[in-house]
């Protein structure tokens, strides 16, 4: 069976968003560090953002009420109204930053979109992606967009169901192998990795590395030939 779906992931890989969160992480770490160090900070907010997944789901929303949730933990409710504003006001930013295309996004994406069915797969605040999507300039060259929840099996059997696409022609690509790669590959489908120079500490997962349906790249462009590769290692 051909590959014919491509799913695309969007937070660094089409364009950045860990960068902002690390800035917004190290402006938050120096609004606290009267009250505590920086690695206290930092754990503490690690494990706020863990616990909280469950309740709040991903995206800068949730993250901003656990940059809270954490300054008042380890402040032992010391913190001030006014720096309680600018914890929220660091969100803000984080939610209306411009949209930046990583390298080789712009040049790549039509002839994809000429070959194939592209469906953007994102998860994350819908409000928030709805807005990045419709920023980013992109949105003509899917065929599809989905914002989900949590991007596992029982997702992409979902969504792929409802495209009327079986997994054995579809390929994801991403920069995440726990949730772009790993789950695609167990649904029976193809996993494209695109690595990003920082991760998500959250996102880490172990590489299936030598998987028959997987291909790593190192930039945007390199997609095509990775794509066409794993189709003749399929049909040999
Ligand atoms: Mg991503």
């Amino acid at each position: 069976m051909p590959i014919t779906t491509l799913g695309i992931d969007a937070d660094d890989t089409l364009w950045q968003n860990e960068d902002h969160y690390h800035l917004t992480t190290k402006a938050f770490v120096g609004l606290l560090e009267p009250w505590v160090d920086e690695d206290t900070i930092n754990g503490a907010l690690l494990e706020t953002e863990r616990r909280n997944l469950a309740v709040f789901g991903y995206g800068a929303k949730g993250f901003t009420l656990s940059m809270i949730e954490t300054a008042l933990a380890v402040t032992d409710h010391r913190i001030d109204g006014a720096h309680v504003e600018r914890i929220i006001d660091l969100g803000k930013q984080l939610l209306s930053h411009p949209v930046e295309l990583l390298d080789g996004v712009a040049s790549t994406l039509p002839g994809l979109a000429a070959r194939y069915r592209l469906v953007l797969i994102t998860k994350g605040d819908l409000f928030h992606q709805e807005s990045k999507v419709a920023a980013s300039g992109l949105a003509e060259q899917f065929d599809h967009v989905e914002i989900v929840a949590e991007k596992d099996e029982p997702t992409y059997r979902r969504v792929l169901d409802r495209l009327g696409v079986d997994a054995g022609e579809f390929c994801m690509v991403g920069n995440s192998v726990r949730s772009d790669v790993n789950p695609v590959l167990e649904i029976g489908g193809y996993g494209i990795h695109v690595p990003y120079h920082v991760t998500w500490e959250l996102e880490r997962a172990p590489s299936k590395h030598g998987h028959p349906r997987m291909a790593e790249v190192s930039a945007f462009a390199e997609i095509p030939g990775a794509v066409d590769r794993l189709a003749e290692r399929q049909a040999a």
